[in-house]
């Protein structure tokens, strides 16, 4: 029953961290039209929001500065989303009713197939290979109760996704236990007084927004999907605090279809390390997404979210990168390992 369950689920995604990389990259851009969306801090949270937060269904690019190991800090409580970003993600409507999550119609980007792509990914699948990282064992794809309906499965891996975000696996984790030891399916979320969800999620970060979108979102699902979820990224996105990066990771994670790359903080920072989305990089995790999908093989698709998210928590990691140690010290363009200058030494 478990095994059926489990390959019915999925079997390949992953969550971490969930925001666009390097700090180097910046998410502003005076030549196009500024939205102005006002940010709600948690004081209450210890996890600070990272390059994305959430805008009743859209991630919103926020300016901030890495801490360390995925830790971020904001630069203010009001925040600046570019026109494209907001048009990419979905609705820039800030009000609470659910996003309306339009696909851009610009072009997808696209960059030439890097030289050494393959010798890098055989690295990083070698340096992976112990599966140590926190999204091994806490990612969105370990969440679920695999005794459950497959239907509730999916519904779990959702929820786990939409905590996720800016929030550590750990913490997104416990957070899960604690809902699943309640009972979590769209009824339970439908009958749960907000308050004690909130409870339930603290401390995962904005759990009381996340608590009012999962309980929107449980609506949606019972009047328009028969307490299933949407099985299409652009449905998924229909719900409220679902932006692309989670609907492609649900898809993969929940129905297994391989339909893109879940891009989050770690896959965006990493992919731009290695020049992976073109000589000039991606600014924002969906133009990321597109850059690595028009050369990577599609059959790829679905193990390079997990890949990266835990290459990018032990070893490439937002703030001290052990270039020193990883096997692509010597190809990677960003490594910081072969630029050392030898230490003089004394006469
Ligand atoms: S050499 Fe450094 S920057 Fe490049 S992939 Fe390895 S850890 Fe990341």
């Amino acid at each position: 029953m478990a095994s059926r369950n489990r390959k019915r689920i999925g079997n390949t995604a992953a969550v971490g961290g969930d925001v666009p990389g390097d700090v180097s990259k910046k998410t502003t851009s005076r030549s196009r039209q500024a939205i102005k969306i006002e940010f709600e801090p948690d004081v209450n949270n210890e996890e600070k929001p990272d390059l994305m937060s959430l805008k009743d269904g859209i991630e919103v690019p926020m300016i901030k500065s890495e801490t360390g190991d995925g830790d971020t800090q904001t630069e203010g409580p009001t925040q600046v989303l570019k026109s494209e970003d907001a048009t990419a993600s979905g609705s820039t409507d800030a009000a609470t009713t659910p996003a309306k999550n339009k696909r851009s119609k610009r072009e997808p980007l696209k960059v030439e197939p890097p030289s050494n792509w393959q010798k890098v990914l055989e690295n990083i699948k070698i340096m992976r290979s112990t599966k140590t990282a926190a999204v091994d064992t806490m990612g969105c794809e370990r969440t679920a109760d695999l005794t459950v309906d497959p239907k509730i499965q999916r519904f779990q891996t959702l929820v786990s996704l939409m905590l996720s975000s800016q929030t550590k696996d750990q913490v997104t984790y416990a957070a899960m236990e604690r809902l699943k030891a309640r009972g979590l399916t769209v009824q339970s979320m439908l009958d749960v007084d907000e308050k004690e969800l909130g409870d339930l999620l603290n401390p995962v970060s904005f759990y009381k927004r996340k608590s009012i979108y999962i309980k929107k979102a449980a609506k949606m699902l019972r009047d328009s999907y028969a307490d299933d979820i949407p099985a299409t990224v652009e449905d998924l996105m229909s719900l409220p605090g679902v932006g692309p990066k989670m609907a492609y990771i649900c898809m993969n994670a929940a129905w297994n279809e391989n339909v893109g790359i879940g891009v989050d903080t770690h896959v965006h920072r990493i992919a731009n390390r290695l020049k992976w989305t073109g000589v000039k990089g991606t600014n924002d995790p969906e133009k990321t997404r597109e850059a690595l999908e028009s050369w990577m093989p599609k059959e790829l698709w679905q193990e390079t979210n997990i890949l990266l998210v835990g290459f990018g928590q032990e070893i490439c990691r937002p703030v001290g990168p052990k270039c020193d140690t990883c096997l692509n010290k010597d190809i990677c363009p960003s490594s910081t390992a072969k630029t050392k200058k030898p230490k003089k030494l004394k006469a």
